[in-house]
């Protein structure tokens, strides 16, 4: 038994020699908090294995399914100040082991991204770039290289494939396929494996057919793996593409080989689940990571980081950012290890949450992305715990 010091309302102080009784840090701070069965502690640790950043929200494509259509949120860029002090804030978690460039928008387009890279490759840790790869020129490969980049992952279906064409680009998808082959003879003519290629693939009714010629297109890429995904729809049109749910399973791809240095490697294809049921998971909490957005603004996930629509089993739903904090008004590691984020990484990993889907009612809380348990945001309809939806 050891007595344990209460510092302010919802803290406690560890003793000093829990370190070496119960492998505690001494002045550790943990959160309590009273649950249904009794308080839940929960430590107040900045230890974020993974940070999304989203360095803008702009992009030079405009995709029929993308959020960017119907969001609630004015589009912007990070600044580089915005950028630095991201960089300084993940400084503080020792166990950061990946950045990755996304969000919902065109890392490339920033005009400071190869700045950004460098600054970020001070870090030390893996690096994934998601792009759709139309301005990965030459110049941009080369700097990926420099900083030893070692994962691309590139948007590649039939939805983006139309936005090239509704841009009326003059090579579209071709450019992007040259773009991704000149990386690699780039990196194989420095012998190095690195980056490994991804796909992403987003599989719709009207692109079922594409998804067999995966292991295709990624073999004559060098791609080593394709995260196929469900489309998450914004329109009512964009909902009749929907797939999951059908009763034939997705025709799942074989593998690949991958010619690499001496060996063979063997691509994988990584198919979305197929129907809701009762295991709900979260992998961005799972994995400790954090994503922030443009303006600063830290969200826990890529499904709460922005303001949009969309739909789910007929039902239209109004998703509204949640921000734990912004990084130019308080330390990253503050935001992290607040009691607000402890607390609701808490409830995610133990799905404190109903289930929208399986109660059928439509009440007005699901409308508004809450839940009849008093949760808002709710995770009860989130389609990213499921892994129907999926990101890099
Ligand atoms: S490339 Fe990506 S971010 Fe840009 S419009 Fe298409 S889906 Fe949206
Ligand atoms: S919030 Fe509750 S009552 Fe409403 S749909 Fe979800 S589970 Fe059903
Ligand atoms: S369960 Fe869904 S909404 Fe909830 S934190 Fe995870 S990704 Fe976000």
């Amino acid at each position: 038994m050891a007595r344990i010091t209460i510092e302010k309302e919802g803290r406690i102080a560890l003793p000093e020699d829990y370190k070496q009784r119960y492998g505690l840090e001494g002045g550790e701070e943990l959160v309590f908090e009273p649950v249904e069965d009794g308080l839940a502690l929960r430590f107040a640790r900045p230890h974020a294995r993974r940070a999304y950043v989203e360095v803008t929200a702009r992009c030079n494509l405009n995709c029929a399914m993308c959020v960017r259509q119907v969001w609630r949120d004015a589009p912007g860029e990070m600044s580089w100040e915005t950028f630095k002090i991201v960089i300084e804030g993940l400084r503080a978690f020792p166990d950061l082991r990946r950045i990755t460039f996304g969000g919902f928008g065109e890392p490339l387009t920033h005009p400071r991204f190869p700045e950004m890279l460098s600054l970020a490759a001070g870090l030390e840790v893996g690096m994934t770039l998601t792009t759709n790869g139309l301005v990965l020129d030459e110049a941009m490969a080369e700097r990926l290289l420099d900083v030893h980049l070692d994962t691309v992952v590139i948007s590649l279906d039939t939805v983006h494939i139309q936005a090239y064409e509704q841009a009326r680009l003059e090579k579209g998808v071709e450019q992007v396929l040259e773009n991704v082959r000149a990386l690699r003879e780039l990196a194989r003519q420095r012998g190095w494996m690195i980056p490994r290629i991804g796909l992403e693939f987003v599989a719709m009714h009207s692109n079922l057919e594409w998804v067999p010629r995966l292991p295709g297109l990624a073999r004559d890429l060098g791609a080593s793996f394709v995260l196929i995904t469900n489309l998450l729809p914004h329109t009512l049109e964009m909902a009749e593409e929907v797939l999951y749910d059908r009763d034939e399973p997705l025709p799942t791809p074989i593998g690949w080989p991958v010619p690499s240095a001496d060996w063979l490697l063997w691509g994988i294809a990584r198919p979305p689940r197929m129907k809701w049921g009762a295991w709900r998971r979260c992998r961005f909490i799972e994995e400790r990571a954090l994503v922030i957005g443009w303006d600063g603004g830290v969200s826990p996930c890529y499904a709460l980081m922005h303001s949009y629509p969309y739909y789910i089993y007929g039902r239209r739903k109004e998703v509204s950012r949640y921000m734990l904090g912004n990084v130019r008004e308080q330390p990253l590691a503050d935001i992290w290890t607040s009691d607000e984020y402890v607390s609701f990484r808490g409830k995610v990993r133990e799905m404190r949450f109903p289930s929208c889907v399986d109660c059928g009612m439509a009440c007005t809380f699901a409308e508004d992305n809450e839940d009849c348990w008093g949760n808002g945001p709710s995770c009860a309809d989130c389609l990213w715990a499921q892994d129907i939806v999926r990101c890099p």
